[in-house]
Parts: C-alpha cells; structure tokens; sequence
C-alpha cells in the first residue's frame, strides 16, 4: 500500500499530528517534535506522549509511517565549535523526544560547510554528530534527506550521502530521505518514468535502495538543476503530474511515508485524495 501523507501541525501538542492527519486522509505523517523556530523547548509531558501513542494506535499510524523532522536550526556540520556543540545537543534531545514517543526516525537536512571548511570535512564532520547522536539514543534510525544543493548545503550529491553513511558506525540506524523538489533542483531528473528509473538506479548504485525510509513529494517551482528549493504544489510545478502518477504505481516505494509538503496546506486532503486515485490508476 502506498503510505500518503503530509507534514502536518503539532499546535497545541504533538499528539494533535495523527488527528491532523487523519482529519486529511492521510496514512502517514511528518512532524516537528518541538517547536522548530526556538532551540530550547519544554520536555514532552508524560500525558502528551500516552495521547500521541493512542491517537497513533486509533489511527492505524506505526513508527514505520511516521517520519518527524528535525528544527532548521540544526546545522550538523558547523564547522565552528561551539556552535557545532549546540547544533549536536538540540539533535540528541530531538532524537530522544523521537524515542520517547515510541518513534523509529527522524529526519534531518546534513548541515551546511559555510565556506569555512571544505566539503569532505564538513561531511566527516555531520557523520561524527551523527554516530554520537546514534550512541546517545536507542531505536531510532536518524534518516537523511537529500538537500536541493542551495547555498552551502550538502546532501545534494547523492556521494555526499554515501560518504556519511560510509562512517556510520551502526549502519542498521542510518536511512535516507528523497526529497523529489530537491532531486529535481540538484539536477536529477525524474519527470518521464524512464528518468525517474534512472535517477532511481543511480540512488541504488550509489547509495543503496535498502536505505530508503520515505520521500518528501513536492513540485518544483524552478528548473532542473536550478539548486533552487521552492516547493510547487503537485502538478503545479516544472516536476509535473505524469512524475508523481509514476512514483504512486512504483513497486519499490511501498508502505513508506510519502510526505508532501507543497504550500497550500488547506489544499492537503484534495492534493492526498488525487495522489490515491492514482495509485489506483485512475
Ligand atoms: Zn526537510
Ligand atoms: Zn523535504
């Protein structure tokens, strides 16, 4: 079965996120696990969490399906020490926030080199945080996504997320996450069937199919290769509709959460009915 769903809101506690989804139709789920914008945020009360798990259970949602991401503000490969420091410790707690509500993954964006160090290091640099977050938390799989190469960013290549993964040390708890505006936007072209297959394979060859733990769809508003990362709303952008018809009948992204995270959230019910009707080849 294909797993739908969007990147929905955790306003007034994370366990509103599965009624939110649900409330959409949704079969899978993105969250914060705290608010994204501040780096300090309360722990997470004993009775949010029951909340979370049962409305999870009701809703037929397992960790398998549900693929929370990680603040914007982290920046895993800081190449300035304390602010690496900071950046690993929210990580660690977000990880932890992850285990304590029974989840198996959290997604995050590698880190940015900020023209200071050179990419190889800053690479080296995001897989140490990541080992010592893997070290500090039990369960959960940090599950990397794939960046649109914008700025400093890496993770855009898909050799940048091989080279991580090469220094992981518990590689059973490394897992990755296509982004299909991204691919788009860092030059991998996925619009015909015969250009996502080979953009699949590449990932494949390169990374490893096994390691894929989810996609984030969302249209692309700039051209291939752009390194632009400005999500359209499916159909609506340079990616197209026929891209996303494809990846609904592909056998190989099955019961994996498929996440929009298109712009128009008040448009998520219809954007997730459409993409099910597909999958069912209407
Ligand atoms: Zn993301
Ligand atoms: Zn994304």
């Amino acid at each position: 079965m294909k797993r739908i769903g969007a990147h929905v809101s955790i306003a007034g506690g994370v366990e509103n996120a599965p009624l939110n989804a649900t409330n959409i139709g949704a079969k899978a789920f993105a969250m914060f696990t705290r608010n994204q914008r501040q780096w300090q945020s309360a722990p997470l009360a004993a009775s949010s969490i029951d909340a979370f798990r049962q409305n999870c259970l009701d809703a037929g949602l397992l960790p398998a399906h549900i693929l929370p991401h990680d603040s914007y503000l982290i920046n895993l490969g800081h190449p300035e020490a304390d602010k690496l420091t900071k950046s690993r410790e929210a990580f660690i707690i977000e990880m932890k926030r992850t285990e304590e509500l029974g989840l198996t993954m959290l997604n995050f964006h590698p880190g940015s080199h900020l023209n200071l160090v050179g990419e190889e290091q800053c690479l080296r640099i995001i897989a140490e945080s990541v080992n010592s977050a893997l070290e500090a938390t039990q369960g959960v799989t940090a599950v990397i996504e794939n960046t649109a190469g914008q700025g400093s960013n890496l993770g855009w290549r898909f050799e940048h997320l091989a080279t991580i993964i090469d220094l992981i040390e518990d590689k059973a708890r490394i897992g990755v996450c296509l982004d299909t505006c991204h691919l788009f936007a860092s030059g991998y072209d996925l619009r015909t069937p015969e250009a996502f297959d080979v953009t699949l394979a590449e990932f494949d060859q390169i990374v490893g199919l096994p390691y894929l733990r989810g996609m984030h769809l969302n249209d692309a508003k700039q051209p291939l290769g752009s390194k632009v990362d400005r999500h359209a709303c499916i159909g609506k952008g340079m990616i197209g509709i026929d891209a996303f018809s494809y990846i609904m009948r592909h056998p190989k992204l099955e019961e994996i959460p498929l996440i929009l995270e298109t712009p128009d959230s008040d448009g998520w019910a219809e954007e997730i009915a459409m993409l099910y009707r597909l999958a069912d080849g209407q």
